[in-house]
C-alpha cells in the first residue's frame, strides 16, 4: 500500500475516538469541533503552532485566520505549499478569549494526539511556531527570541523553533527572521 494512504489511514483512526474529545478542560469552555491539522500524512516538515482560535474553530482548520494568511503566504514565497506540510497545533481545541493553553491541557493533548500525529509522521523536522508549541514539546520554559532558528534534536526528529505568525503581525520587523527559520526548516527537511 502506498505510504501516504497508510499513514492518513492510520491518522485518521487515531482521531476517530477523539472527535468529541473530552479530555481536558477545553472540552467544555466553547469549542466547537477539535481541529486535529493537515496536510501531507508523509510529511517531511511539520509546523506545530499553539492552539485554534476562532476561525480554526469555525472551519475547523489549522492556521486559516490572519495568522495562517501569513503563515500560507510566507510558505507560497518560499515556494511550498500548505498541502506538502503538515500542518498543525500543540493544543486541538480552541481555548476561550484565546488564551495560552495551560501546562495540563497542552500536556494532555500532546500524550494523546500530538505525540502520536509525530510517530505517524515522522517529519524529519519540526517547525515550531512561537513559545508556547516549544515549551509544550521540550516540558521546560524557552527563550524564543535566543533559541529561534536554532536545531534542537526531539526524538528522531530535529526541532527548529521559529516565532508564531500573531508575533510578527504585531511586530512586522520580525518577518526576516521569521521567513528566514521557516526557509531553514525546509532546507533542512529537503536536505537529510
Ligand atoms: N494560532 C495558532 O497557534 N494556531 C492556529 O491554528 C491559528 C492561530
Amino acid at each position: 500500500m502506498d505510504v501516504r494512504i497508510y499513514k492518513q489511514q492510520l491518522l485518521e483512526e487515531l482521531y476517530e475516538p477523539y472527535k468529541k474529545c473530552m479530555l481536558c478542560p477545553l472540552a467544555t469552555q466553547g469549542r466547537t469541533q477539535v481541529v486535529f491539522g493537515e496536510g501531507d500524512p508523509d510529511a517531511k516538515l511539520m509546523l506545530i503552532g499553539e492552539a485554534p482560535g476562532a476561525d480554526e474553530d469555525a472551519q475547523g482548520r489549522p492556521f486559516v485566520g490572519r495568522s495562517g494568511k501569513l503563515l500560507t503566504k510566507t510558505l507560497e514565497k518560499i515556494g511550498i505549499t500548505r498541502e506538502s506540510v503538515f500542518i498543525t497545533n500543540i493544543v486541538k481545541c480552541r481555548p476561550p478569549d484565546n488564551r495560552k493553553p495551560t501546562p495540563i491541557e497542552s500536556k494532555t493533548c500532546k500524550s494523546i494526539l500530538l505525540l502520536r500525529q509525530i510517530k505517524i509522521i515522522r517529519p524529519r523536522i519540526i517547525c515550531t511556531l512561537g513559545a508556547s508549541s516549544l515549551e509544550g514539546l521540550l516540558e521546560k520554559p524557552v527563550f524564543i527570541t535566543k533559541m529561534r532558528g536554532t536545531e534542537i534534536s526531539y526524538e528522531s526528529s530535529i526541532i527548529i523553533p521559529a516565532y508564531h505568525p500573531a508575533y510578527v503581525l504585531r511586530n512586522p520587523a520580525a518577518f526576516d527572521d521569521f521567513y528566514n527559520d521557516i526557509h531553514l526548516a525546509y532546507e533542512k527537511s529537503c536536505q537529510m
